[in-house]
């Protein structure tokens, strides 16, 4: 990571503007608010400011050193192409604001590559960001395989960069998310108060059973692996450790919201299998306590959720540039129960207190 404070970084990036603006493609006019294409979402006749907290990019450098082709074209690289396609998809689609994250490729790399790949990413990211405030935000990466190491590599990603985020996978390495070793990364991330967005990895699929016709290790296998992640943080009392965490899941959180009080029964059920008094409430209690992006699909996925975790814990996500999602403001829009509140919040008012968006 490069020495600089922020008020140093900034006034260098703005020095160099034009030309890290041009570099990285996003033209004025397709940024400009004046955009004739641009959406603009209304609540009760009130302007939202949108946000989409699931977005996807990459830095090309990084995923060279890697050795790994991006396996879309239509990801937003942060050097070299032209931005404009995705930009024009977000004035259509009538988000304001993208939060980016990169895909998790890097938790098998050694010590030295691995900070060599997050170093890269997150200056670049800061540099893009700060180049296109109206319209990017960005999670930083952190190599959660060295658990001490992340924990540095957070804290100064949020002090010389100003991040207020960062995305992680649905395991690290080969250890769950869960596992003692990975404590100083949440104490630092809850010191910090940042965003930890959990976003799954390819599966992990050790029987074979996701092969075959349907893309199951994504359709079911990514949001299995939420499942099974989140369960982790409550009942090995991570989110008792560290009660002042802001996780946010994507993909709506996979199943556990739809069958969590299946949960609250295992260790009635099973107390053999269970240490006394951990997790320290019922397993459900967990999930008002958490963040989840709107990836549900229809108006009625989004209601339930809204019931079992509180409007106020939901924000808006598209996984863009991959095409799950349609339209994910109308279905916000749409979504029966909502109070004109609870819509401007899942909108953007919530992601944007999250990720300190003025
Ligand atoms: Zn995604």
């Amino acid at each position: 990571m490069v020495d600089l404070t922020r008020r140093e970084f900034v006034r260098k990036v703005a020095g160099a503007a034009g030309l890290t603006f041009v570099g990285c493609g996003a033209s004025a006019q397709s940024t400009s608010p004046a955009a004739s294409t641009r959406r603009v979402v209304s609540v009760n006749g009130r302007r939202i400011r949108t946000v989409d907290i699931h977005a996807h990019c990459l830095v090309p450098a990084a995923a060279a050193l890697l050795n790994q082709q991006p396996n879309r074209s239509a990801l937003l690289p942060l050097a070299g192409e032209p931005q404009e396609t995705r930009v024009a998809a977000m004035d259509r689609a009538g988000i304001d604001v993208s939060a980016l994250s990169i895909n998790l490729n890097w938790y098998g790399a050694d010590r030295d590559l691995a900070t060599q790949v997050v170093t890269m990413q997150n200056e670049q990211l800061a540099e893009f960001c700060a180049a296109h405030r109206d319209r990017f935000v960005a999670f930083a990466s952190v190599a959660l395989q060295f658990p001490e190491l992340a924990a540095s590599q957070l804290e100064s990603c949020v002090r010389n960069f100003g991040f207020r985020g960062v995305a992680i996978g649905t395991m690290a390495g080969r250890r769950e998310l869960a596992d003692r070793s990975l404590d100083p990364f949440w104490k630092k991330a809850e010191e910090l108060g940042v965003v930890v967005f959990v976003h799954p990895l390819a599966t992990s699929d050790p029987n074979g059973r996701l092969a075959g016709n349907g893309a199951l290790a994504n359709a079911i296998g990514n949001p299995l692996e939420l499942t099974i992640a989140l369960s982790h943080l409550i009942f090995e009392g991570t989110l008792d450790r560290y009660p002042g965490l802001k996780v946010c899941a994507a993909h709506g959180g996979g199943y556990l919201p739809s069958y969590a009080h299946r949960s609250d029964r295992s260790c009635s059920v099973f107390p053999e299998q269970c240490t006394p008094g951990q997790p320290q409430k019922a397993p459900s209690r967990y999930l008002k306590q958490l963040y989840y992006d709107s990836i549900l699909f229809t108006e009625e996925g989004l209601r339930h959720l809204a019931s079992e975790v509180g409007a106020q814990q939901i924000v808006m996500g598209t996984d863009a540039p991959y095409p799950w999602v349609d339209a994910p403001v109308d279905v916000i829009l749409r979504t029966p129960g909502l109070s004109d509140r609870d819509r401007a919040a899942i909108l953007g008012g919530t992601a944007a207190r999250l990720l300190g968006i003025q």
